[in-house]
């Protein structure tokens, strides 16, 4: 199978006019059709600068970055990509907010716009759909965030620790419901997060970054049976706790390390 992103030797260099500092280097990652891939590692040790080499925000300082096969150079429709802060506009409504992506990209038209609707409701916003976002909740405003970014129909998703800012409770429910869609609707992931119980309740791999500069430490399958419950379900399967366990040491050296 060919994968959908596909990262080569990717090392990356901020360079300020005081200092140069290596962020990611010689980094090789291969995600395929339909996995829903997360990575964790210390705060610093790259991942936010991976997913904008991805998502073509960036331009990798060496090394080449592929989705669908072809060499990124510069965002396109393909890629979705979704962070800790919604940046939902406040003087637009939630259904304004939600289509604009299809604004942008010329394709307001009827059958979008009935897609958006239905989107809407498929996370449980219908009836908030003339409101402005600062009558909604943080857990609500991820959603419209979410429904914004699948709009315009991107086979991959970046997601940038949407759910930090959350309470517990809502972030369980929208780790259920996000990794849910996600998956029913057949699409590619990748989830940026510090919370390594989320990683393991809505992956099929876990990656583990170390950290200056940033590089793969070890990858983590996750077993079939915890892959397919439901994250709130998987977190009480056999097996869960010592995966949660491997995965925690291996963050454990990896912040030792710097
Ligand atoms: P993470 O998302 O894992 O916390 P980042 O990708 O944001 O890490 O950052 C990786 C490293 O690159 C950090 O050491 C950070 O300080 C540095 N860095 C990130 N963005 C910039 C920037 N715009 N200019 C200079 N250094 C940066
Ligand atoms: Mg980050």
């Amino acid at each position: 199978m060919e994968p959908v992103v596909e990262l080569k030797h990717i090392t990356h260099v901020y360079v300020s006019d005081r200092e140069a500092s290596l962020a990611l280097d010689g980094l090789d990652l291969q995600v395929y059709p339909g996995e829903f891939v997360s990575l964790v590692g210390p705060s610093g040790c790259g991942k936010t600068t991976l997913l904008s080499i991805i998502a073509g925000l960036m331009k990798p300082t060496k090394g080449e970055a592929f989705v669908y096969g072809r060499k990124v150079d510069g965002p396109t429709a393909e890629v979705g990509y979704m962070l800790q802060q919604d940046y939902l506009f406040p003087w637009r409504t939630i259904f304004e907010n939600a289509s604009i992506g299809l604004e942008l990209t010329g394709r307001l038209d009827q059958e979008h716009l009935a897609r958006t609707g239905a989107l809407l409701e498929e996370m449980g916003l219908s009836d908030a759909r003339n409101l402005y976002p600062q009558q909604l909740s943080g857990g609500m405003r991820q959603r419209v965030a979410l429904v914004r970014t699948l709009t315009t129909d991107p086979g991959i998703l970046l997601l940038d620790e949407p759910f930090s800012a959350l309470d517990y409770q809502t972030k369980l429910q929208l780790e259920d419901l996000i990794a849910g869609t996600l998956r029913e609707k057949n699409k590619t992931a990748v989830l940026v997060t510090h919370d390594l119980s989320e990683a393991a309740a809505v992956s099929d791999r876990v990656i583990v970054l170390g950290s200056r500069p940033g590089k793969i430490r070890k990858s983590f399958d996750v077993p079939e049976h915890i892959r397919s419950a439901r994250p709130l379900l998987a977190r009480e399967q056999t097996g869960f706790n010592e995966l949660f366990h491997d995965i925690w040491r291996e963050m454990e050296s990896a912040g030792d390390k710097e």
